[in-house]
């Protein structure tokens, strides 16, 4: 996890100054604090607590970007539901999907709608890799695959849509579909039926650069 609760009740990045409690078991955590990766807190060997054990790199670092804003409660319960993250004045939720899993996705988006919060998924570029690019649409290969459905159902372009939906591209990284860094809006177009149509005009997506200084100090 990204952010630990300190005795006090606040919630702290990894750090080696302070002890950090899980928020959902309370033991307390092991700081990791390496020179390769987000840092973050872990839980310590032997201990069977699997809250937010199988976060990547990728997640933490729009974690810490979100939490670096101040605007935004990441890693946070609402109603006993675990978000990545709540802009509580706008009344978003996010969540950060490495997957196009369906069942995930809608239960998310259902379960955000019942808080009155706005569902966001930023999608790693990952969670297309299987999919055809062509004149900003994407287009899975197997006619069975029903993952477009989402999009028709929760972002149909020009009715009202029930949830904000985003891939994060890299350009240096797989996929990247040809496109540049940034940020793209996914949705449905009536169009093109059975295809996720891609917005052409991106968002910057922030810099994940280490805003850590560097120590001699490994920990893996
Ligand atoms: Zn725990």
């Amino acid at each position: 996890m990204y952010l630990a609760r300190t005795t006090d009740g606040r919630r702290i990045p990894a750090t080696r100054d302070e002890s950090g409690h899980c928020p959902s078991c309370n033991e307390q955590l092991t700081a990791k604090l390496g020179d390769i990766y987000e840092w973050h807190w872990s839980h310590k060997a032997g201990q069977a607590c699997s809250y937010r054990k199988t976060s990547t790199s990728w997640q933490y670092g729009w974690i810490r970007h979100y939490h670096g804003t101040g605007e935004w409660e990441m890693e946070t319960l609402v109603d006993g539901v675990d978000f990545d993250g709540v802009h509580p004045q706008k009344r978003l939720a996010l969540m950060l999907a490495l997957k196009l899993d369906l069942i995930t996705l809608n239960a998310f988006i259902d379960t955000a709608a019942q808080r009155g919060l706005k569902p966001v998924v930023i999608f790693n570029a990952k969670a297309f890799e299987r999919f055809q690019f062509e004149g900003y649409r994407l287009r899975h290969p197997r006619r069975s695959d029903n993952s477009w459905v989402l999009f028709f159902s929760h972002a149909f372009r020009g009715h009202a849509r029930t949830a904000s939906l985003w891939v994060d591209i890299e350009q240096d990284e797989h996929p990247h579909f040809g496109l540049r860094s940034g940020l793209y809006n996914l949705a449905y177009s009536g169009e093109f039926h059975g295809a996720i149509t891609v917005h052409p005009v991106y968002r910057q997506r922030p810099v994940f650069i280490a805003a850590r200084p560097l120590t001699d100090h490994f920990e893996y």
